[in-house]
């Protein structure tokens, strides 16, 4: 069961016309949240950067937090599946083509979910492969805008080249990766790139930020240059769906020795701690 605009229905019954702006334009915003037994995982900050992503696109908030609330439970319930993602997507509705905003906007508010597969345990105990390419996406990275095209080309060109994720590199600087944030270890070190508009503020990244800091593990926010990401002991990728895992090769080279990292393999064990805490204090 999907819900599009007030109504809950089988994906294969919903439909839009096509004069909507997020299939004309791409204009509009989305989420994917995860849901771990049933439970949704950190939606309230889900819903701030839903509302950060409205605005830098200045639309109007369907809905109150309360609402959105109301409204992920509700579709959790009409679905079988302990653990799930949502993807829910707000558009600037259907109006005759005109890049200018309409008048009068109706919202196009759709939510479905799917099976969350955890990570395969091979990629943790294997690490991933990526290669890097020019970061050459808009300069509001932060918006998480459902006109991903260049997000698709770069991703494409890490499946055409074997590899699972591309790094982008901003004039010679680490911002993300096509669908992902990224990390590098070096020396004992977490280092990150700081939540500006040339990246998505990961909500897996904050997960991660938190638990290094709470762990005693140094971490450094800050522009990460292309010479560091070259020379990590460690590097990983965090997104809501792959949690976080090591990459491994980068460019045909290794990083580090070429094996998933110790602050790795002590983060993941913090991250699945934490998730488990979390579910368990929710559900209390
Ligand atoms: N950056 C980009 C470009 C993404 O598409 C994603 C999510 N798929 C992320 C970062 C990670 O964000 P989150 O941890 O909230 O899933």
């Amino acid at each position: 069961m999907i819900y599009l605009n007030g109504k809950f229905m089988p994906l294969a019954e919903a439909m839009i016309p096509v004069l909507d702006r997020g299939f004309i334009f791409g204009d509009g915003v989305y989420e994917v949240i995860p849901v771990y037994s049933r439970l949704p995982f950190r939606l309230s900050e889900h819903l701030r950067r839903l509302q950060h992503s409205l605005d830098g696109i200045k639309l109007t908030n369907p809905h109150s937090d309360a609402e959105w609330t109301r409204l992920v439970a509700d579709l959790i319930a009409r679905n079988d599946g302990e653990d799930q993602y949502l993807y829910l997507q707000v558009t600037r509705g259907v109006a005759k083509r005109d890049h200018a905003f309409p008048k009068v906007v109706k919202q196009t508010v759709f939510m479905m979910r799917s099976p969350l597969l955890p990570p395969d345990p091979a990629l943790k105990t294997s690490g991933v492969t990526a290669i890097t390419a020019v970061d050459n996406r808009w300069l509001r990275c932060d918006i998480k805008a459902t006109s991903l095209l260049p997000n698709v080309l770069l991703r494409q060109l890490a499946v055409e080249a074997g590899t699972m994720e591309a790094v982008l590199l901003r004039e010679g600087y680490l911002t993300e990766g096509a669908a992902s944030n990224v990390f590098v270890v070096k020396a004992g070190a977490l280092f990150a790139p700081p939540k500006d508009n040339l990246m998505l503020p990961g909500i897996t990244y904050d997960v991660v930020v938190e638990l290094a800091q709470a762990d005693g593990i140094p971490v450094q926010i800050g522009p990460v240059p292309e010479s560091l990401v070259r020379i990590a002991d460690e590097l990983w990728l965090t997104s809501s769906t792959r949690e976080v895992l090591p990459i491994t090769t980068l460019d045909g080279q290794p990083v580090g020795n070429g094996q998933p990292g110790p602050i790795f393999q002590r983060m993941d064990a913090l991250y699945q701690q934490h998730k488990a805490t979390a579910m368990r204090q929710r559900s209390e």
